[in-house]
C-alpha cells in the first residue's frame, strides 16, 4: 500500500487528572487526529491507554465542541448563545475586567483544576495574568490537598516509593483506590508482583473491581482509615514486628505515637471500622512479617473530615517496618514533589509588585459567590474567570453552586471544548484547543518523568490555546511586560529551566528524573527534622494535634436517623471526574447515572434492581438508578460520578448531596462525608 504523505505521527502527553500521565502517539491523516497511541517507547505507558483516552480522536472531532466564542441570549443556565468574533469577545472581556479591578481586582476570580494538568496550559500564562490583575488567589483543594499536606507534614512533601518497584514487592496494600479504573499502569505492575507470588490487600469501603482482584477485601465504613491504620501500629508494637533500629535513627515522635497506637486494640478498630477483627489482625500480621511490602495510598480515603490525620497516620506504617529501607517496600500516594518546577519563572510571583490578594476556596464556592462584601470577606465576587474545570458539576453542594452561578450580576467566563453545565452559566465562553492542538509539558504524580506534549492537528474550529487567550487578554489591559509575549514552546522551556534537558525531549518525548531507587533507605526525609515525623511540630505550633488520630466523620454513620446510609461517589469507570461523559461510546457503557446499594439496606426500602430511586438530604435531592450490587457493602450507598447535571436523569447529579465541610489539614473537600436516604421514585 502506498504510503500517505499527509499521514503521521506525533508524540504527547495525556493531559487528564490520573497518576499514570501516560505518552501519547496521534496518528494524523489529513490534518485530523485518526489514532490516539500509547508510546510503546515509555516505560510507564508501554504501548496501552485506558478505554477513555483511546476515544480521544472521538473527543477531539466531535460534533458538539465549541468553535466560536459565544455571547449569552439567554437566562443564565438555559445554554443559549450567538456566536461573535474573537476580537468582539476580548474586548468585552477587558472592558468589564478593567470596570471590575478598577474598584478592586479581588473581585476578580480565577476557577481552573485539573482538567489539563500540564504545566503550560493550566497555569502557565493565566498565573501571570492573574498575579499582575492582582486577582483573588484560587486554593486549588478540591482533589488532593488534605493528603498533601498530611505527606509534607510525615514525610516532607509529596514524595514516595518509584512506581515501578511495586513488581517487587511481596505484599501490596491497595489503600483507597480503584487502580484498574483510575491508575491503570500501577495495577499492571501489581498483577506482576502478584504473578511473582505477591499478595494483594484492597482497602476501600466499595468492593471495587480491583477488590475483586486481590487476594482479601476489607471493605471499612467510609472515613475510619485512620483508626485502622493505627490498630495495625497496635499489633505492630504487642507483636514486636517493628524495625527498632530504623526507628530510632531516622523518626520523631515515636514514644508519643506508641502511646496513641496502644488505645487502639483491633477490637476497638473493628468497631468503628465495621470490619472482623481477625482481618485486622491477619493484615497487621501480614505487614509486620512480610518484606518488602509497599502500600498504593490513592486520594480516595482523604476525602472526609479526618482525611488528613488518616493519610499521617497511613504514612507513618513504613517507617515503623522499615519498609522503606527496600525500593520496593514504603508507600506511594503522590511523586509530584520530585518534579522541580520553577514556579518563580513560570508563574511570575513578582508580578503581584508586594500585593496578597486574599484566598477563595474553590471548595465553598457555593458559598462565596452568594456572599456579600465584609471585612472578613472582603469585596463580592464580581467576575469569575473558568478554565480547565467544570465546577457547576464537580463543586459540592451544587444546589448553591448553581444559585451562585445564575446571579445575573455575576461576570462569568468559560474557556472550554463543550457546553458543560458550568458554560451554560457563561456570559461568554470561549473555545479552546484541546491536547491534540497546543503544546504542553507535564509532570506526574504516579511516575517520575517528565512529557512533552507537541500539537498534533492545527486548532479546531477557532479554538484557542488557554494562553494565547490571557496574552491577548493581557494586551487589552495593557500589561506590557515582556513575559507576556512569551510563546508556548517557551514557555515550556521555563518550567524545568536547565534541570531538565529540554532537547532530550523534543527527540524522545520524556525524560526521566533522577529519584534514588530507594528514597528513604537511609532516612534524609525533607521535613524541619531530616525525620518522618509521627509527631509534627508544625502542626501543633497550629493548635493541632501533633500526633496522627482518628477523627470521626462530620456525618458519622449512625448520627442522623433521617439520613442512616453513608453515601461515597468514587468516578464511574468509564469517567474521569466529569470529563468523557459526553463522549456517546462512553456514555453507552456507563448507561445512567446510578447507585449502588448492598441487597440489605434495598430490601426494606422496597427497591429493587433497576428501579428509579430519590437519593436525599437536607441539601438537595438526586434521581437516579438503583444497582442491587455486592459493590455496596451495608449501611454504605455509592453513588457513581460524576455525571453532567443536564444529561442526568432530572438535571442534577451526586454532588447536589455532597457539603461544603472542608477536611482537618488542607481545607479540602469531604465528598465521602455523607449521609443520605435512598426511597424509590
Ligand atoms: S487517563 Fe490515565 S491511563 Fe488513561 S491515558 Fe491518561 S494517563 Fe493514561
Amino acid at each position: 500500500m502506498a504510503h500517505n504523505p499527509n499521514e503521521f505521527t506525533v508524540r504527547g502527553a495525556c493531559p487528564h487528572d490520573c497518576p499514570d500521565t501516560c505518552a501519547l502517539l496521534t496518528t494524523v491523516v489529513d490534518g485530523k487526529a485518526v489514532r490516539v497511541a500509547g508510546n510503546p517507547a515509555h516505560r510507564h505507558t508501554d504501548g496501552a491507554l485506558c478505554t477513555k483516552v483511546s476515544r480521544y480522536p472521538e473527543r477531539t472531532h466531535h460534533p458538539e465542541r465549541i468553535l466560536t466564542p459565544l455571547r449569552r441570549t439567554g437566562p443564565k443556565g438555559s445554554g443559549r448563545f450567538e456566536p461573535i468574533g474573537w476580537d468582539e469577545a476580548l474586548d468585552e472581556i477587558a472592558a468589564r475586567l478593567k470596570e471590575i479591578a478598577a474598584r478592586d481586582p479581588q473581585a476578580i476570580v480565577p476557577y481552573s483544576y485539573a482538567g489539563t494538568m500540564g504545566q503550560v496550559q493550566s497555569e502557565g500564562m493565566a498565573a501571570r495574568f492573574f498575579n499582575r490583575l492582582g486577582a483573588s488567589f484560587l486554593d486549588r483543594t478540591i482533589c488532593a490537598a488534605a493528603g498533601g499536606e498530611a505527606l509534607v507534614q510525615t514525610l516532607g512533601g509529596k514524595l514516595g516509593m518509584k512506581v515501578e518497584h511495586f513488581a517487587e514487592a511481596k505484599l501490596i496494600l491497595i489503600w483507597g483506590s480503584n487502580s484498574i479504573a483510575s491508575n491503570l499502569h500501577f495495577w499492571r505492575l501489581a498483577q506482576q508482583a502478584k504473578r511473582d507470588g505477591a499478595r494483594l490487600v484492597c482497602i476501600d469501603p466499595r468492593k471495587s473491581e480491583t477488590a475483586d482482584k486481590c487476594h482479601e477485601h476489607i471493605a471499612l465504613r467510609p472515613g475510619t482509615d485512620a483508626a485502622l491504620a493505627l490498630a495495625l501500629m497496635h499489633e505492630l508494637i504487642v507483636n514486636d514486628w517493628l524495625d527498632h533500629d530504623y526507628i530510632a535513627r531516622h523518626t520523631l515522635g515515636w514514644d508519643a505515637l506508641r502511646e496513641r497506637a496502644l488505645q487502639w486494640p483491633a477490637e476497638r478498630a473493628a468497631e468503628v471500622c465495621g470490619v472482623p477483627v481477625e482481618q485486622i489482625e491477619r493484615l497487621a500480621r501480614e505487614y509486620g512479617t512480610t518484606q518488602p511490602a509497599a502500600i498504593r495510598l490513592n486520594y480516595g480515603m482523604q476525602r472526609v473530615r479526618g482525611g488528613g490525620n488518616a493519610v499521617r497516620a497511613v504514612a507513618c506504617l513504613p517507617a515503623l517496618t522499615g519498609a522503606w529501607r527496600h525500593r520496593a517496600g514504603g508507600l506511594l500516594l503522590s511523586a509530584s514533589g520530585h518534579f522541580p518546577v520553577d514556579r518563580a519563572a513560570l508563574h511570575r510571583p513578582d508580578l503581584l509588585a508586594g500585593r496578597t490578594p486574599r484566598t477563595i476556596n474553590m471548595v465553598t464556592i457555593g458559598d462565596d459567590l452568594l456572599r456579600e462584601s465584609s471585612p472578613a470577606f472582603g469585596p463580592k465576587i464580581e467576575a469569575l474567570i473558568v478554565y480547565n474545570s467544570n465546577p457547576v458539576a464537580v463543586a459540592p453542594e451544587s444546589p448553591k453552586v448553581v444559585q451562585g452561578f445564575s446571579r445575573e450580576d455575576l461576570f462569568t467566563v468559560v474557556l472550554e471544548h463543550f457546553m458543560t453545565d458550568t458554560a451554560d452559566h457563561a456570559d461568554i465562553v470561549l473555545p479552546a484547543t484541546t491536547q491534540l492542538e497546543h503544546w504542553d509539558i507535564h509532570t506526574s504524580y504516579g511516575h517520575t518523568d517528565v512529557l512533552l506534549n507537541r500539537p498534533a492537528i492545527a486548532p479546531v474550529g477557532q479554538a484557542r490555546p488557554n494562553t494565547e487567550v490571557f496574552r491577548q487578554l493581557a494586551r487589552r489591559m495593557g500589561f506590557h511586560e515582556p513575559c507576556f509575549a512569551d510563546d508556548d514552546e517557551t514557555l515550556c522551556r521555563q518550567t524545568f529551566g536547565d534541570r531538565v534537558d529540554f532537547q532530550q525531549l523534543l527527540d524522545q518525548g520524556f525524560a526521566t528524573l533522577p529519584v534514588p531507587e530507594a528514597p528513604f533507605a537511609e532516612g534524609g526525609f525533607p521535613t524541619p527534622s531530616g525525620q518522618c515525623e509521627f509527631f509534627s511540630a508544625r502542626l501543633a505550633a497550629q493548635g493541632l494535634d501533633g500526633l496522627p488520630d482518628h477523627l470521626p466523620n462530620h456525618e458519622p454513620a449512625g448520627s442522623d436517623p433521617r439520613h442512616p446510609l453513608a453515601m461515597i461517589s468514587p468516578p464511574a469507570r468509564n469517567f474521569l471526574n466529569s470529563s468523557f461523559v459526553n463522549v456517546k461510546s462512553l456514555r453507552d457503557i456507563e448507561g445512567e447515572p446510578l447507585l449502588e446499594i448492598s441487597a440489605g439496606d434495598a430490601a426494606p426500602r422496597g427497591i429493587a434492581d433497576g428501579d428509579v430511586v430519590r437519593v436525599f438530604n437536607d441539601r438537595g435531592s438526586y434521581r437516579c438508578k438503583a444497582r442491587i450490587s455486592p459493590r455496596a457493602r451495608q449501611g454504605v450507598v455509592n453513588g457513581l460520578g460524576i455525571w453532567w447535571r443536564k444529561l442526568g436523569m432530572d438535571g442534577s447529579n451526586v454532588n447536589e448531596l455532597t457539603s461544603q465541610k472542608l477536611t482537618d489539614l488542607g481545607r479540602a473537600p469531604v465528598f465521602y462525608d455523607c449521609l443520605v436516604e435512598v426511597e424509590k421514585g
